[in-house]
């Protein structure tokens, strides 16, 4: 009896270690997803700084500077995002990261096997 209570346990552990991880990977997906998502309306906004310094150099020969920096802000905001979205991703995973040389290590260095850079 005795054993198999060990059994029903240990498999109830497994059970619970398999949810958990798929529960993580679907947390990861949805992550990834965002990112993407972000990624797409980055290209948007790149668009439409290039049409927007495009015509306006072929009509007045001059672009207006705060409109720009506008465009540019929109678009760093949206690249910190995506660098915050991949730190969580990071911490999920468990993974070493090198904001150096931004390599990705899963196994628990202190050093940066490629830069030497020592890790967080
Ligand atoms: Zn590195």
């Amino acid at each position: 009896m005795a054993f198999i209570d060990k059994i029903s346990k240990s498999m109830s552990k497994t059970t619970q270690s398999i949810s958990k991880l798929s529960s993580q990977m679907m947390e990861v997906s949805k992550l990834n997803m965002s990112i993407r998502k972000r990624e797409e309306e980055i290209e948007e906004k790149l668009l439409e700084l290039g049409h927007y310094v495009y015509s306006r150099f072929r009509k007045m020969n001059m672009v207006s500077r705060s409109e720009v920096v506008e465009l540019i802000h929109n678009i760093e905001a949206m690249e910190n995002e995506i660098e915050s979205i991949e730190k969580l991703i990071r911490s999920i995973k468990n993974i070493n990261y090198c904001s150096s040389c931004r390599e990705e290590f899963e196994d628990d260095v202190r050093f940066c096997p490629l830069c030497g850079k020592m890790l967080k």
